[in-house]
């Protein structure tokens, strides 16, 4: 089977790869075994001495690597070249603070002598989404290296060229053969993987299908999973709020990577007194934005990453106004354009007790509702599946704190974007996944917290 990456700002195939057979991924399994027995035994010192190295090369080479990915999935080059430098802001945060992470914590027992000591697992198996596909891998792989353990990668199939770079960047910064390796293998490949010894944990980030699929395979061989799936942010805006901020952070976060983030404002919920002001406001910030080549240092939305992408998403804003929803921008492909772009798209009026407006929507496209008080403001951002983030805009004290207690979600940033940062952990609840990334809990979620007791 071919493994092929397509440019989605022409929709031409750029290049294939032949996928792995069962005997070369028995053998990167193997080889993942073996570099697990010595790498476990290297000390903080030289993992972190590799960690930085790493961060070296993606500072140096970031204009490569950011192209890579540009040409590969659609997203800027500009936001690109700051997706390269955060990875290198990950790897020297885990390369600092990763023996502290880990360090052994004294407990007071009956024993002379207590405490818990942090072991890493072994072969970690890594499950990754095409849309910001160095971010991902670098989010998971600084901890889970800097823990000791060693990375089987199965990036999304349409990123083939960012996965081998990837490896091959990890290769150049010193760490041991095989301590990160790329698998090039179709997803439905991966859930028979779980049941192989050698794998010892797994952490995908995607769909929920995918994740479903994984977790079950998971728990058939008693293999811990983290989740990091969809999500349907809301981004609360409230009477007191300062709505021109909100109205340019609402633009970002929803348009960033062309629409294609887990955490992008999807449901812009609106206090009724306020409503036509945003949505004004917004209209016009959407009108601004430039759709085009993604390589052009003035564009502000690239293409979708896939054909299929751009498909689901015109059928999903097809829905809403078959259900009664009004379109006041947008709302089609690009005509005139090769590739698989959508033009940036506002909608309202969508019933929101209507499965539809649940849904995720991974794209340029926002829903805008509007509700008569912070009750309901809160209700419906509640009323979805999902629970990753949350943006609430307001300044008065009793509604911020009212927020930060009542949303159900993984994070709530009040006057704010949501956004992910080493330094706080990342994850969501409900059908949003399980299980943190960065942060200290990042590091803590693939190691053996052993209990120690001396007498
Ligand atoms: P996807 O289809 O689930 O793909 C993600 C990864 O899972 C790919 O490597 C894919 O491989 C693999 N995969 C697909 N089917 C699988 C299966 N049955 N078993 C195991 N692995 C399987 O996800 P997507 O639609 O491309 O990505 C977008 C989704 O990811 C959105 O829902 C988004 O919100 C979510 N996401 C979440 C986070 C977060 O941190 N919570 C971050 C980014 C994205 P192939 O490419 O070979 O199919």
């Amino acid at each position: 089977m071919a493994i092929s990456t397509i440019n989605p700002a022409t929709g031409k195939l750029i290049k294939s790869f032949e996928a792995l057979n069962d005997t070369e991924i028995a053998a990167k399994l193997d080889l993942a075994q073996q570099a697990f027995e010595k790498y476990r035994k290297n000390t903080f010192g030289e993992r972190s001495q590799w960690m930085e190295a790493c961060a070296d090369i993606l500072d140096k080479e970031k204009a490569e690597f950011a192209k890579l990915m540009t040409l590969e999935m659609g997203k800027t080059y500009k936001s690109a070249i700051g997706e390269v430098e955060k990875c290198a802001w990950v790897c020297r945060y885990y390369a600092e603070n990763a023996p502290k992470f880990l360090a052994d914590v004294q407990a007071k027992t009956d024993a002379s002598q207590s405490f818990i000591r942090y072991q890493p697992l072994g072969v970690i198996l890594a499950v990754m989404p095409w849309n910001f596909p160095f971010w991902q891998v670098f989010r998971f792989a600084a901890p889970a290296l800097m823990a000791g353990n060693v990375a089987l990668v199965k990036h999304a199939s349409n990123v083939p060229q960012c996965a081998l770079m990837i490896e091959e960047i990890v290769r150049k910064a010193g760490f041991p053969q095989g301590v990160l390796q790329t698998l090039l293998i179709p997803g439905a490949k991966v859930a028979g993987l779980m049941a192989d010894d050698r794998i010892k944990a797994a952490t995908l980030t995607g769909s929920e299908p995918a994740g479903a699929s994984l977790a079950s395979a998971a728990g058939q061989e008693i293999k811990k999973v983290v989740l990091e799936l969809g999500g349907s942010d809301p981004f609360i805006v409230l009477e007191s709020a300062d709505i021109e901020a909100a109205v340019a952070t609402g633009t970002t976060a929803r348009m960033l990577n062309n629409g294609q983030s887990c955490i992008a404002a999807k449901r812009f919920i609106v206090a009724e007194t306020i409503a036509d002001k945003f949505e004004q406001l917004l209209l016009e910030k959407f009108q601004s934005l430039k759709v085009g080549d993604p390589m052009e240092p003035d564009t502000n939305i690239g293409p979708l990453a896939t054909g299929k992408i751009l498909q689901d998403l015109d059928q999903q804003v097809q829905k809403c106004v078959q259900n009664g929803a009004k379109v006041l921008l947008g709302g089609h492909v690009v005509a005139d354009m090769p590739g698989y772009f959508y033009l940036p798209t506002l909608i309202t009026d969508i019933p929101p007790e209507h499965p539809i407006a649940k849904e995720e929507f991974f794209g340029p496209v926002a829903m805008l509702f509007r509700v008569p008080d912070i009750n309901a403001a809160i209700k419906l951002a509640n009323d979805t599946p999902f629970g990753l983030g949350a943006s609430a805009w307001t300044n008065d004290p009793q509604e911020q704190k009212r927020l930060i207690e009542e949303l159900e979600a993984g994070a709530v940033f009040i006057n704010g974007m949501v956004k992910s940062d080493p330094r706080i952990p990342f994850g969501g609840i409900k059908r949003s996944g399980y299980g943190r990334e960065l942060g200290i809990q990042g590091i803590q979620e693939f190691v053996n917290a052993k209990t120690v007791w001396v007498k």
